[in-house]
This record gives structure tokens, sequence and C-alpha cells, in this order.
């Protein structure tokens, strides 16, 4: 069974290596959206995998050192793509909540990154 559930976080970021007449050097914000994927076993009293306040619990530490920040400013988010921030992720959320299979990351309503280990 696979739960996901979305979070949103406005941040500014700017890719530092692309050209500098790239969109995407300039400084910019997005309404990031995160969704966390965890998978698991139905428990057959419960009825479920596991408390989706669990996962807030987990992520909130994380959505807290980036929403309303300028990611370029964060460890390990110099250069914060959607490939990095997914990446950043995945490696402090996942011993907080074993259950982690994937973390997605949307920039934009048509465009978004999946990360999982296989
Ligand atoms: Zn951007």
């Amino acid at each position: 069974m696979e739960l996901r559930k979305t979070f949103q976080f406005e941040a500014a970021h700017l890719l530092p290596h692309l050209p500098e007449d790239h969109k995407c050097r300039r400084l910019h914000g997005h309404s990031f959206k995160a969704e966390i994927v965890v998978e698991g076993d139905c428990d057959p009293a419960l009825g479920w995998v596991i408390d989706y306040a669990d996962i807030t619990a987990a992520f909130n530490p994380l959505w807290k050192q980036l929403d309303h920040h300028y990611l370029n400013e964060i460890e390990g988010l110099e250069n914060p793509t959607s490939e990095n921030v997914a990446m950043w992720i995945w490696e402090r959320l996942k011993p907080a909540l074993p259950l982690l299979t994937a973390v997605e990351v949307a920039e934009t309503c048509t465009a978004r990154c999946v990360y999982r280990v296989k």
C-alpha cells in the first residue's frame, strides 16, 4: 500500500551554474510542492499504513528550513535544482520516516522531479 502526502513551500532560488542569460540564473521564486511517498503493509487492526500526521511531523523540521527561505543559502542546497532539493529532502527525511520510498518536488504545475532509491 502506498500513501502520498503533499506539502507546499514558498521559496526563492537561482541556479548558479547556468549561463548568465538563462532565466533560471536570475533570482526568482516558486510555490514548490513536495510530495512524500511512503509504502508499507496496511495494519489490519488500524486499517492504515501510517498516520498522515506522522508524515507531517517528520517533514515539518525540513519544511521550516525551506518555507520562505532563499534556498541557495541552505547548507547542501547551494545549487537548488528540483533534483537537488528532492535528494536533500530524501537524505534528511529517510531516517525519520523509514517507510519513505520517493520524494517528488514540483517547481511549477507542469514541471516536477521524482527521486527514489532502487
Ligand atoms: Zn526556479
